[in-house]
């Protein structure tokens, strides 16, 4: 008999493939050409746009809002790009209730903001059917080597490119995109979006990819050093924080990149009662996919309140909404034969506190999504566990820059990771030409 969502244990193919179909599909339906236009013609265009001072990437958002109000959306898609070259992501994935739509005008006026992420998306995807608007500059004869092809390695190589340094990316994994391939939310990023907006972006040339080569493996940072005559460091956070306590806790992200990476969805194991340990975006993602594939109940718990979750309160309306429980103020301390055994939280006067009551929770596959960390590298300067990095990415050794989640400073985001990819590449092109 083919399992169920009530099937014992872990299993595969809980639901048929049409259903998760269903549930896998895109999040938020793109708007079409006559939606696009009344959304747009909602915008004040502002002068000052708190929008645009809200985005990492500095979008002008009124200026590319206009341009689909006038019917020119390919304008519009050259306005975003210039700031942001995976705008296209960036429009899927931006938590902009925390960013450009929460400070909108319309937000703090009427409580609905201009819907500023999918009016960029209409614009970037019909930008995206064509070949990208950039050419490169005359060659300068220098070259740079970018270490990962997540959004801050793109964003940087594709910026360096322009500017007419040929450009070789080093990626650990065999498929460029990071994150966006291995990491987001099938649901955010439909159809094969991150490896089509990848080979777009390498569409201007000087960039070469060369998957399946690490840093640490087969690379030193001397090396690259020597190959190249600057190195970007966009290498992410690769390591993963463990729960520990002997609870056969798997690793969220690896969760995550494997229903990312299946072909075919129904062969993906899930647990009938599943629990996630944390309170972010990942813990969010992967128990609203563990739901989606199938899982009877999904229970997020977390150490602290609802306001100090770092999901977004949009992340943890979806949760609910696709069915997941979210408990707050309460640890793991251990397993029992009947599931995990958590302990209630409080906050004393030296910090997070067990209060020494306790509760159960039937558990036949458990998620630990409580952070991700970076192995330090030799020869640079680290703080807080991330690379020390000056304005503009230039870490502590000469010719060596950082970006992205790696790096200090800046939240880790999809757009986060872009503008400091992009900055450093300004900054090594200058320094470049100083030189
Ligand atoms: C599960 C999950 C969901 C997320 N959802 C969102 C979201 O919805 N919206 C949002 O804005 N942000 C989201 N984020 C955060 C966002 O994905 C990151 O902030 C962003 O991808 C950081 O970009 P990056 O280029 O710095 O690093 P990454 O995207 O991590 O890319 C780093 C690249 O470096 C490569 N690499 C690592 N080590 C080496 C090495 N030694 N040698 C060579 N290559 C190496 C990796 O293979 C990878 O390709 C999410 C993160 C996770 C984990
Ligand atoms: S704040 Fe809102 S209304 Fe004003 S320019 Fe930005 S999107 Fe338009």
């Amino acid at each position: 008999m083919r399992p169920s969502q009530l099937t014992s244990g872990i299993a595969a193919g809980r639901l048929d493939k049409d259903t998760l179909a269903e549930n896998f599909s895109d999040l938020h339906a793109p708007f079409t050409a006559h939606e696009a236009a009344v959304e747009a013609d909602r915008c004040y265009f502002c002068y000052d746009a708190p929008c645009m001072t809200a985005c990492p990437t500095s979008i002008d958002i009124p200026m590319f809002i206009r341009q689909i109000s006038a019917g020119m959306p390919e304008a519009a898609a050259k306005t975003i790009f210039d700031q942001n070259i995976l705008g296209g992501m960036c429009a899927r994935v931006c938590p902009t209730e925390t960013l450009c739509e929460e400070v909108c005008v319309r937000e703090t006026a009427e409580g609905e903001p201009v819907e500023i992420g999918r009016l960029q998306r209409f614009a970037t995807d019909v930008a995206m059917a064509t070949p990208q608007p950039f050419a490169r500059a005359a060659s300068t004869g220098k070259t740079v080597g970018v270490v990962g092809a997540g959004p801050a390695g793109l964003a940087c190589a594709h910026r360096l490119a322009m500017h007419g340094h040929d450009v070789v990316i080093y990626d650990a994994r065999p498929k460029g995109g990071g994150l966006n391939e291995y990491g987001i939310a099938a649901y955010k990023t439909v159809d094969g979006f991150a490896q089509a907006e990848v080979d777009w972006l390498m569409g201007i040339g000087g960039i070469t990819l060369e998957a399946g080569t690490g840093l640490g493996a087969e690379l030193s940072l001397d090396d690259l050093a020597t190959k190249h005559d600057a190195v970007f460091l966009g290498l992410g956070l690769g390591g993963v924080r463990k729960l520990g306590l002997g609870l056969g806790a798997t690793s969220a992200v690896d969760f995550i990149a494997d229903l990312r990476q299946a072909a075919d969805l129904t062969s993906l194991e899930v647990g009938r009662n599943v629990v996630v340990v944390g309170g972010g975006m990942t813990a969010v993602d992967a128990a609203v996919q563990s739901k989606l594939l199938g899982a009877e109940n999904v229970t997020i718990v977390y150490r602290r309140g609802k306001d100090a979750m770092a999901a977004s309160g949009f992340e943890q309306d979806l949760a609910a909404q696709k069915g997941v429980t979210i408990r707050h103020w309460a640890q793991p301390i251990g397993s029992t034969p009947d599931g995990m055994e958590f302990e209630y939280t409080t906050q004393g006067d030296n910090g997070l506190e067990g209060t020494g009551e306790t509760f159960t929770l039937p558990a036949d596959q458990v998620l630990a999504a409580i952070g991700q960390t970076l192995n330090p590298l030799d020869g640079l300067d680290h703080a807080d566990g991330k690379i020390t990095v000056k304005p503009g990415g230039a870490t502590s050794r000469k010719g060596v820059w950082a970006g992205g989640d790696c790096a200090s400073g800046g939240d880790d985001l999809t757009v986060t990771a872009v503008a400091e990819g992009r900055d450093a590449a300004e900054d090594i092109h200058n320094s470049l030409m100083e030189g």
